[in-house]
């Protein structure tokens, strides 16, 4: 079968498919038809995230997914399989990914092809949600996009004349990855400034916390402990909206200090409470002034990375997902100036930059889309 296909103004004529959205923390599967859910079922990875004991599982949790759609697996197409990379696509082979300890070299395909004997695609998790964007999300009726997420981490698929850009190595596009300062610090992929390691939820919890620590941070800190005093639930809530796998990680909780150089009780209080990405966007609505200058920093670093997109692809269409970009205008707004500013006119006119549509669902939506790009539907 060919890659490369059409995008879908409907759902009509496709056929049932299996999405598995494979995340570090949970692994979520569901029926679909088109962008539609038919039902859904999750499992978390929890204390063992060895293939050898969470592959059952995902088959267990398929099995519920087809039982509480009312379908079977005769009527099923295939199944897509997003996962985090390294991987081949071509091979449908899993290369250690770094949030799925024990993974390494694990032939996904061929294990899935062998139970379930049906048409079985694995591809790169942000490739894939991207490829759910231009089906039936903010990309269709485009052939030209690239959709990049900015969540805990930073990712990217690009997709030119309709099909989805792997490189030679299969491991296009690593759009958190490209160098946004070669002076700057290095990223845990090697590279120095990365545009992951500047603007990833992450990374603004990273600068919360490092200017708290430097005794920058009193009215950050003050605004995140009233947060914690006058709402109870958010310490369990991930720090940002999320959308598909990528859960942010930074959370406001009271984890021990990292650095245990401060001795006095005030200030050994003040070591405990981590701040995250969720907090850092509510203080800058709220006007703290370290809270603005960090997400300012990360929106002209968002911008950079977004001149370069257009620069070296001119897409029709940006489609941006992840928790990061839910900040709205405070975010959006220094990024686009950034891009009026610096980027070539004509791909600037070409270019329209917008938010991602299917949600959290993503992930899901991407992951069945891959039959039907595979199948040429
Ligand atoms: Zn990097």
């Amino acid at each position: 079968m060919e890659r490369g296909m059409q995008n879908k103004e409907t759902n009509d004529r496709l056929p049932l498919v299996i999405g598995v959205d494979l995340g570090g923390t949970q692994i979520r599967t569901a029926v679909l038809h088109g962008s539609t859910l038919l039902s859904r079922v999750g499992i978390l990875t929890g204390e063992n995230p060895m293939p050898d004991h969470i592959i059952p599982r995902i088959y267990s949790a398929i099995d519920e997914a087809l039982h509480q759609a009312g379908i079977t697996i005769q009527q099923i197409a295939g199944i897509g399989i997003a996962a985090p990379g390294p991987l081949d696509y071509k091979t449908g082979i899993i290369y250690a990914p770094p949030n799925l300890p024990g993974w390494d070299r694990v032939p996904l395909r061929d294990l899935f092809t062998e139970h379930y004997h049906i048409p079985i695609f694995v591809e790169n998790d942000a490739n894939s949600a991207g490829l759910g964007e231009y089906m039936f999300g903010a990309g269709r009726g485009c052939t030209d996009i690239v959709y990049m997420t900015i969540s805990t981490g930073i990712g990217g698929g690009v997709i030119i004349n309709g099909k989805i850009l792997a490189g030679a190595s299969g491991t296009a596009a690593e759009l958190g990855h490209m160098t946004i300062d070669w002076h700057g610090e290095r990223c845990k992929c090697g590279n120095i400034g990365c545009l992951e390691y500047i603007a990833s939820g992450t990374s603004i919890a990273r600068r919360a916390n490092e200017a708290i620590r430097s005794g920058e941070g009193i009215e950050l800190l003050a605004f995140a402990r009233t947060m914690l005093e006058h709402s109870s639930t958010v310490a369990n809530q991930s720090a940002l909206p999320t959308q598909g796998h990528d859960a942010n990680t930074a959370e406001l909780d009271s984890s021990p200090p990292e650095q245990g150089d401060m001795d006095t009780s005030d200030q050994h209080q003040q070591e405990h409470l981590h701040v995250n990405a969720r907090t850092v966007a509510l203080a800058a609505e709220a006007g703290v002034p370290l809270a603005r200058a960090i997400i300012q920093t990360v929106a002209e670093a968002i911008g950079v990375g977004l001149v370069n997109i257009i620069h070296c692809f001119s897409p029709q269409m940006i489609i941006l997902g992840g928790g990061v970009t839910q900040m709205g205008p405070m975010l959006m707004e220094p990024a686009l100036r950034v891009v009026q500013e610096r980027a070539m006119k004509v791909p600037r006119d070409a270019v329209q930059i917008v938010q991602a549509q299917l949600g959290e669902n993503v992930g899901l939506v991407g992951a069945g889309a891959l039959i039907y790009y595979h199948s040429n539907m």
